[in-house]
């Protein structure tokens, strides 16, 4: 059920009514900020993005680059249903199922996420009943001169080259069988 929160508005006093301090407020903040950076140069905050990226501060809600987990073994969660190349509004996720000999049936053989046209909406992440796809590394997505230029190489287009991946504090087996298995679902690469 949604809960719905109902706000009054808010009754202006007679000073806020005639505007005039609220003015000389808003002048006020302005001016402070104004000599503070005229003075104190070094104060200024300037991050040259998307060259450059302050450490985002971790946040549950906050959607970032995507990914595809990874298993302890190593091989892909996602078992290439579609659900999120079908809902995702942009139509910027292609994939192409292939099966595999593991538990699961089928692992996706191309999976591709066109950042140029992601409108970051996290439907694809709603929409996985694997829990599969994820938007946490944390990592902004910045511009590019070439859109169609591989992620890694400065582009925008993600291939699962970059999207197989688990976070720092995720374990993943460190045995050979774990990673033969886990280049085998990255053998097909398509960068
Ligand atoms: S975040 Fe939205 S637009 Fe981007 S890939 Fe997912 S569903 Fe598509
Ligand atoms: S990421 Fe999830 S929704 Fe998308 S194909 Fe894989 S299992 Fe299905």
């Amino acid at each position: 059920m949604i809960r719905t929160k109902k706000l009054d508005e808010k009754k202006l006093n007679f000073w806020e009514s005639i505007y005039i301090v609220e003015i000389v407020k808003g002048l006020v903040v302005t001016m402070r900020h104004f000599f503070i950076n005229l003075f104190f140069p070094s104060r200024i905050i300037t991050v040259s993005y998307p060259e450059e990226n302050l450490p985002l501060i971790g946040n549950a809600k906050l959607k970032s680059l995507h990914r595809i987990k990874l298993r302890k073994d190593g091989s892909p969660k996602c078992v290439a249903c579609m659900m999120c190349a079908t809902i995702c509004p942009s139509k910027c996720i292609y994939i192409e199922a292939d099966e595999t000999e593991n538990y699961v049936e089928k692992y996706p053989k191309v999976f591709n996420i066109d950042m140029s046209k992601c409108v970051m909406c996290g439907l694809c992440v709603e929409a996985c009943p694997e829990d599969a796809i994820s938007m946490d590394t944390g990592e902004i997505v910045g511009g590019s001169y070439d859109r169609f230029r591989n992620y890694k190489n400065g582009g925008l287009f993600l291939t699962k080259n970059e999207l197989f991946r688990h976070l720092p504090h995720e374990t993943i087996s460190k045995s050979g069988a774990a990673n033969r298995l886990a280049n085998k679902y990255l053998e097909d690469k398509n960068d």
